[in-house]
């Protein structure tokens, strides 16, 4: 069976210009970077299905337009297709380089294809382009090879292989039998199979790239609905789900674990004498002092109002009472809104250490609670540990 490649290309043009629009419309539906980076890689489509139309007109049409344009063309598609995906990823652009590639690429293809014209030479030069282009695309998804990496990001990278076996391949027929230079429409396995995977490129490029922006999506949605929006710090729901973690983990593990509550003294007063806004400045400046003191693995979260839990592992009571004490003096010496008459705000804190007879985290926490209103009760700004 004989596959007429110029039908191929048309019909991965087609494709990618099907696509193109309907991803170009879907992108009213996204924010940000992600939008913009869908938009790129709409525009990636179109000038793809641009493209592959010239290289089909190969032989119809005059080489300045199959090949020279042609080539322009797509090398503009493989330059931003990198740019839309390291966009997506926040890795850095790279535009010179990017655009240094393509215009290299494009001068030598251009003059072996038209100039002093040399088929051999120009598979070469475009296979070069291209390959810097496909790990200019492939290294920042690099890390999803790790255990537990972007299962999305592997999808793309298998896209990306398969385009760079497929370049490899037709490279090696040419390097083996040089006389298979006949153009990039003869047939010849290595161009067949080039071909028909490079029809179906844009419709698994796609996947993989709205796969990503997905999973993209749903980590930002899983860190917003864990993030208190007032302080940044973990909200209660997440520091529910994190304290009752590190009680297993201690308990699995035989490893220590204390929690420490800490509440703002006479917050009221600051509300009641300088409104509400301030007292939420209040919160803001004192809760990153607060996280300026805590180093991973500490989880620190807002329970509610001004009160914050820190939970920490691995870490017994000395330790504890230690890095209380540190906050404490740290939080004393605030100025949270320098210039307009507000005192400096104090804190008091309760802290206790996971016990043979603690049965579920909360037991803990009540018992840090418990130490807290006795801090209160002793006079405020200061550090109470549990009994028991
Ligand atoms: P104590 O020393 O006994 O802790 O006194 P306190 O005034 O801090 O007592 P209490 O815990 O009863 O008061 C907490 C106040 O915090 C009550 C509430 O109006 C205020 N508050 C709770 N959440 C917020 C918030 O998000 N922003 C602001 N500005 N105020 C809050
Ligand atoms: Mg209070
Ligand atoms: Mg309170």
């Amino acid at each position: 069976m004989r596959i007429d490649l110029a039908t191929i290309a048309l019909f991965g043009a087609l494709q990618a210009l099907l696509l193109a629009p309907l991803l170009l419309a879907a992108t009213r539906a996204y924010t940000g970077v992600a939008r913009t980076s869908l938009r790129i890689w709409g525009t990636v489509l179109l000038l793809q299905a641009v493209g592959w139309v010239l290289m089909g007109l190969r032989g119809h049409a005059s080489d300045w337009l199959s090949i020279v344009l042609a080539n322009g063309v797509l090398m503009v598609s493989y330059a931003e297709s990198a740019r839309a995906l390291r966009l997506l990823l926040g890795a850095p652009q790279r535009r010179l380089l990017l655009a240094a590639i393509g215009v290299a690429g494009w001068l030598g293809i251009a003059w072996f294809g038209v100039v002093e014209p040399d088929y051999r030479v120009r598979v070469y030069i475009a296979s070069v382009a291209l390959g810097a282009y496909l790990l200019l695309l492939a290294w920042p998804l690099r890390h999803a090879l790790r255990r537990g990496g972007s299962s999305a990001q592997r999808v793309m990278l298998l896209v990306l292989l398969g385009a760079l076996l497929g370049w490899c391949g037709r490279l090696g027929e040419l390097l083996s039998h040089p006389s298979a230079a006949a153009g990039l429409l003869a047939y010849s396995p290595a161009n067949a199979a080039q071909m028909i995977y490079s029809a179906v490129e844009p419709v698994l490029a796609s996947v993989g790239f709205l796969l990503m922006y997905n999973e993209a999506a749903q980590a930002e949605l899983h860190r917003l609905a864990r993030t208190d929006p007032l302080t940044g710090t973990l909200n209660r729901l997440a520091l529910d789900e994190e304290a009752d973690r590190l009680f297993q983990q201690a308990g699995s593990r035989g490893t220590p674990l204390a929690v420490l509550m800490i509440d703002v003294d006479h917050f009221k007063r600051i509300n009641d004498d300088f409104g509400h806004a301030a007292g939420d400045r209040v919160l803001a400046v004192l809760a990153a002092s607060i996280a300026a003191t805590v180093r991973p693995p500490v989880v620190l979260g807002r329970m509610g109002g001004e009160e914050f839990l820190a939970l920490l592992p691995d870490t017994g009571l000395a330790e504890t009472m230690a890095l209380a004490e540190r906050m404490r003096a740290a939080v004393a010496k605030l100025r949270p809104v320098p210039g307009d008459g507000m005192p400096g705000i104090t804190v008091s804190a309760g802290i206790a250490v996971r016990g043979p007879d603690d049965a579920d985290v909360h037991g803990l926490i009540r018992r840090a609670d418990r130490a807290l209103y006795d801090a209160k009760r002793a006079g405020r700004n200061r550090v109470v540990t549990a009994s028991g």
